[in-house]
């Protein structure tokens, strides 16, 4: 969840309240979150590490004056240099100096020793770099499945669940009523819940990063239990969910917008959850809305492209139901969604669907080509150009942007050139703003002032999934650059020093706000899962306890009931998986 209110009202916890004080007074006593290693704080570095001809900086905290680079299998110094000037962030209230260490090109693992301060976790210079991470991520995907048994083993042993939510039924909010088969799909975030809008921008997001990346991805292996049936992985992971959403399509074309129990279960695992799921409508005719249609519309239009050259039969289906969607919402272009009485799991509300409509049509016609879906692109889309423009981007609620850039992406012939050519040149431009306000920012991550909202860790992914996108359309080293920059804040360039991404890194973090990761035996975290992040929105009951006057990027604390800053949630992890996609060489 991006740039909204209120995503979700408090989840039920065992986290001791008292460790949350701890974990704030040691905060505010040492400005760290872990004091694993004291020494290691000040320098922060991406945990995971830096491509070999990419630029390489660091950032300390403490003040000094020069660096060295060590290699860490024989301490021997590589390379040495002097630390930039120190630069007020107002951000993290941090005085900020750059290591700047990007000629440095030599394959291996190393790490910074500033005399004076002491020495970083290590990290690696590496041309398959991200490719640990990103399978790890993607593969987490896997861990969030619904409905079946899941098994990380035997690379992660123990870390399991037996087969969930196996029954399901009409809520009377949803127009019909009795059992509904229910199995499938990925759990939302840190509950069991399962919301086919936030589905829409995951799903949609990962099936661009396929249709961009491909060609990385399509060998990579995620071990999941149809590894191996020709299909590649990516697709197999992606379609589990994509199943899911094809039955929340009512017989008339229309989609429920959600499935999920009437509250959040505790902190259980999956199979121990004995809450009824339930399919949950808008209470009234047409019991379905229209963003949640408008989504199914887009997200099954591009399954129907990608899916073509492996299983035609499933394409197919998508493209039917696509149809289908797009059909309904003409007939109700903007029935919105509020959770029903009784129903307090999250609601993805959204007032105005008309940027979601925008989306499926954009898509329908990249995948057809069919001028119906042309016709109401160009007759709309002039109005959602400001979307394009930094610092506004997509999310689950505002999708305006990925219907634009599908237009402009698509080698389809017969595209109109004068509105290829406008989303080119104003999103080359927020592109290049972007990278502006990065190089600008001390911690050089993208985020502004006003970004440290719910999931502002997604909205650094999301920063760099649009500079991505701005490279595929109007190429820039200078785009690919700061989306790096931006996967580098995640994985430890940061205040804290933390890699937000669960068993990532010498110091990642270990509470995420998860319930598998809560409720089983394991001493860690379920793998690859990214943190929400700071959120100077305090939406956590628990978290007013924080000390008023925090700045913004720092609003974080690793504590499993901080639903507000360290949830996971699919859809900032499908942009992680966006980014790192990007990343691999
Ligand atoms: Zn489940």
């Amino acid at each position: 969840m991006i740039r909204s209110p209120i995503r979700k009202r408090a989840c039920l916890t065992r986290f001791p309240f008292q460790a949350i004080l701890f974990a704030v007074f040691l905060i505010g006593l040492t400005g760290r979150v872990d004091a694993a290693d004291g020494d290691s704080v000040p320098i922060k570095v991406d945990q995971v590490g830096y491509l070999p001809d990419a630029a390489k900086l660091a950032v300390v905290t403490m003040a000094a004056k020069t660096f060295e680079v060590k290699r860490a299998s024989d301490n021997v110094t590589v390379f040495h240099g002097r630390l930039g000037p120190a630069t007020p962030d107002t951000d993290t209230g941090d005085s900020v100096q750059v290591a700047d260490f990007s000629k440095l090109h030599e394959t291996g693992n190393y790490y910074l020793e500033v005399p004076g301060v002491g020495r970083s976790w290590t990290f690696s210079i590496r041309s398959d770099l991200y490719l640990r991470t990103y399978y790890l991520a993607m593969r987490a995907f896997y861990g969030q499945r619904c409905g079946t048994t899941v098994d990380l083993g035997p690379e992660f042993p123990g870390y399991k669940h037996a087969a969930c939510h196996l029954k399901g039924e009409f809520h009377s909010s949803s127009g019909k009523q009795g059992q509904r088969d229910n199995i499938g799909g990925w759990h939302d975030a840190g509950d069991y819940g399962r919301y086919v809008v936030n589905s829409g921008i995951a799903t949609g997001t990962l099936l661009w990063a396929w249709e961009i990346y491909g060609s990385k991805l399509k060998s990579i292996k995620l071990n999941i239990p149809v590894s191996g049936n020709g299909t590649p992985d990516f697709l197999n992971e992606v379609r589990w969910n994509l199943e899911w959403m094809l039955k929340m399509q009512d017989d008339d074309g229309g989609v429920w917008h959600k499935q999920t129990s009437e509250q959040f279960p505790g902190f259980v695992m999956p199979e121990d959850d004995h809450l009824t799921s339930e399919v949950i409508g808008t209470g009234e005719a047409p019991y379905k809305s229209t963003c949640a249609t408008a989504d199914l519309a887009a997200v099954a239009a591009i399954a129907a492209r990608l899916y073509q050259p492996f299983d035609a039969k499933f394409a197919e289906r998508n493209l039917v139901a696509a149809r289908q969607a797009w059909l309904w919402t003409k007939k109700f272009p903007n029935v919105t969604f509020k959770n029903p009485q009784g129903i307090s799991t999250g609601e993805y509300g959204d007032s105005n669907c008309s940027d979601e409509r925008l989306w499926a049509a954009a898509e329908l016609w990249r995948t057809t080509g069919e001028p119906v879906y042309d016709d109401y692109f160009l007759k709309h889309y002039a109005e959602f150009r400001p979307s394009l423009e930094a610092p506004s981007r997509e999310n689950w609620k505002d999708v305006a942007a990925m219907g634009l850039w599908t237009y402009a992406l698509s080698t389809r012939q017969g595209a109109d050139a004068k509105a290829v050519a406008d989303i080119r040149e104003r999103t080359a431009v927020a592109g290049r703003t972007i990278v502006e306000h990065t190089e600008k920012n001390p911690y050089r991550v993208s985020l502004q002032t006003g970004d440290y909202v719910w999931g502002s860790n997604g909205v650094a992914a999301n920063y760099g999934m649009e500079l991505l996108v701005a490279n595929a359309l109007a190429p820039n080293p200078s785009f690919v650059e700061g989306a790096l920059d931006n996967l580098h804040y995640l994985l430890g360039r940061n205040t804290f020093s933390i890699s937000w991404v669960t068993q990532v890194g010498e110091n990642p973090y270990h509470h995420p706000h998860h319930r598998p990761s809560g409720a089983d035996k394991n001493a860690e975290p379920w793998p690859g899962l990214l943190s929400g992040g700071p959120n100077a929105g305090r939406q956590d009951v628990a978290l007013k306890k924080l000390p008023e006057g925090l700045p913004p990027a720092r609003v974080y604390v690793d504590a499993q009931e901080s639903y507000a800053s360290n949830e996971i949630a699919i859809n900032w992890q499908a942009e992680l998986v966006f980014l790192l996609a990007g990343a691999l060489r």
